[in-house]
């Protein structure tokens, strides 16, 4: 397979996601890293993004709710290159009534190769990776 290489900014787009019993989790997480967040540009699904606004006091651009069909859209931006993170706070001990969805998403964003957290810890080390404060070639298939 060809691959082509996808330039991520020093200013990332980041998308945020946390099911139901997650969203606190996802709270807490993104009022510790305020500061890092603040300097990226950040989507989320409606719920989650309105959680994260009013904790945080930041800007973020807010698709519809996850069950409703945000997650579809967070997939479809990651399609169009206009994603370059994803944090994604799953749920994995309930069942989703848009699980189909949810599965969609996680499928694009590895066909994308984009970098992914489903837990805090995995949240935790990317966030703090060198390579978020620089520029970054992503490489996607090309075909
Ligand atoms: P929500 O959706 O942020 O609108 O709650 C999240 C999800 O369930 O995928």
């Amino acid at each position: 397979m060809e691959y082509k290489k996808l330039p991520m900014r020093q200013r990332k787009r980041i998308a945020l996601i946390a099911h139901d019993n997650k969203k606190k989790e996802l709270l807490e997480w993104a009022y510790f890293n305020r500061e890092l967040l603040a300097q990226h540009e950040l989507f989320a699904t409606g719920n989650t993004g309105a959680l994260l606004e009013k904790e945080l006091g930041l800007n973020i651009v807010k698709l519809k709710s996850g069950p409703l069909g945000g997650d579809q859209q967070i997939g479809s931006k990651i399609a169009e290159g206009e994603i370059d993170f994803l944090i994604f706070l799953w749920d994995p001990l309930e069942p989703q009534p848009h699980d189909p969805d949810v599965k969609a998403l996680l499928r694009i964003a590895i066909v994308w190769n984009t970098p992914v957290a489903c837990n805090k810890a995995s949240a935790d080390f990317m966030i703090s990776s060198s390579l978020m404060t620089g520029e970054y070639l992503r490489l996607i298939p090309d075909y």
